[in-house]
């Protein structure tokens, strides 16, 4: 998609501190951190929500938990107290960017969520 932020991101068009990729997947450092580790992970095939992603093809959201299983795991976040998944679908859930992107928030206690 030539007009999505995210795609940018991962052609490297849009500047961003990747902290992981492999052949299908990136992750990088959220602009607005929300906690001491706010990372987004996101496939490199472009979908709109997790419902689209799992429309296309399921394989993609197993390519997205795969990486962030390897990267919790290389850098510790599993053992260090763990971490927390968010995928925002929609306006109720506040979502902003329309490419899928699963949030992993760690690095400190986190609150409770769902208000
Ligand atoms: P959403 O609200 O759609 O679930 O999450 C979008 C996330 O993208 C937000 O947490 C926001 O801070 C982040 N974000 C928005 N623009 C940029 C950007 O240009 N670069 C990066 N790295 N993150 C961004
Ligand atoms: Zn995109």
């Amino acid at each position: 998609m030539d007009d999505c932020l995210f795609c940018k991101i991962f052609k490297g068009e849009i500047p961003s501190t990747k902290v992981y990729e492999d052949e299908n997947v990136i992750g990088f450092q959220d602009l607005y951190p929300q906690a001491k580790i706010h990372l987004l992970f996101i496939h490199k095939e472009h979908s709109k929500n997790v419902n689209e992603m799992m429309g296309n093809d399921p394989k993609q959201v197993a390519d997205v938990f795969s990486a962030i299983k390897n990267y919790s795991e290389k850098e510790g976040l599993e053992k260090d107290g763990g971490f927390r998944v968010v995928t925002n679908l929609g306006s109720l859930a506040g979502q902003t960017v329309f490419h899928t992107h699963f949030h992993v928030l760690s690095g400190e206690q986190l609150g409770r969520f769902g208000s």
